[in-house]
């Protein structure tokens, strides 16, 4: 049995989590949050105080990281780092500017690439990420490159932070998103670009339903369900 795939790919703060656990419970497939996957791996660097860019600390790591996923009845992939759940660990602020810099080192990457593919392979998956159009499953049945204007994703993020009653400025926050679009674009190791099959949905100024009844209409279109 083949098993169908929806990657969708986007810069931070665009929605793509939210989205893509909302489109998995409508469509029954398993969705695949890889940014809680690399978020995991920046909490162990974090953690031991080490600098995230450099690979002659970090790789020796990897493979002493025992990192788990769990899907909860509510839809949450639950992140285990050697058996601790870190599922709301992974959510800071500091974690977010860590990971993006551990995430662009190309052997964090090779380690998790195998991984993604083998949850593809046995599931039908909505996988959310950077590079998942481009990299992790290019025959994806349906691409969707997820964006949204600077100042609107950090509108969502800041109010997310706040609702988590976690300290920060909407600069700090417009700051933070700026420069994780900068490294994730900017790295040479599959660096978020739109794949040039996917299908670009700009949520700016869309409500939660309307951003969700835009990813509904592309998806059916496309899978013809
Ligand atoms: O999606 P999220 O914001 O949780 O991802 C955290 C960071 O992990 C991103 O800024 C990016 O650097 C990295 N990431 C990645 N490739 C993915 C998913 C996330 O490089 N497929």
């Amino acid at each position: 049995m083949s098993y169908r795939s929806i990657a969708i790919d986007g810069p931070s703060g665009a929605g793509k989590s939210t989205l893509a656990r909302m489109l998995a419970q409508e469509l029954g497939f398993l969705y695949v949050d890889t940014g809680a996957i690399y978020r995991t791996i920046g909490l162990a660097v974090l953690r031991r105080g080490w600098d995230p860019s450099d690979a002659a600390q970090v790789l020796p790591l990897l493979n002493e990281l025992d990192i788990g996923m769990r899907y909860e009845d509510d839809g949450v992939q639950h992140m285990f780092l050697n058996g601790e759940d870190v599922t709301q660990a992974i959510r800071q602020n500091a974690v977010s500017q860590y990971t993006s810099q551990v995430s662009a080192l190309p052997e964090v990457r090779a380690f998790l690439l195998e991984r993604q593919r083998e949850l593809a392979r046995t599931h039908d998956v909505i996988m959310d990420g950077r590079d998942i159009g481009t990299v992790v499953l290019p025959q994806a049945d349906v691409k969707i490159f997820l964006t949204a204007s600077p100042e609107d994703r950090a509108q969502r993020r800041y109010a997310e932070l706040k609702e988590r009653g976690q300290e920060a400025s909407f600069a700090s926050v417009l700051q933070d998103v700026k420069e994780r679009d900068a490294r994730d674009t900017g790295r040479a190791a599959a660096p978020l670009r739109q794949a040039e099959d996917a299908r670009r949905a700009d949520t700016s100024g869309l409500t939660l339903e309307e951003s969700l009844r835009l990813l509904l209409d592309i998806i059916k279109e496309t899978l013809q369900v």
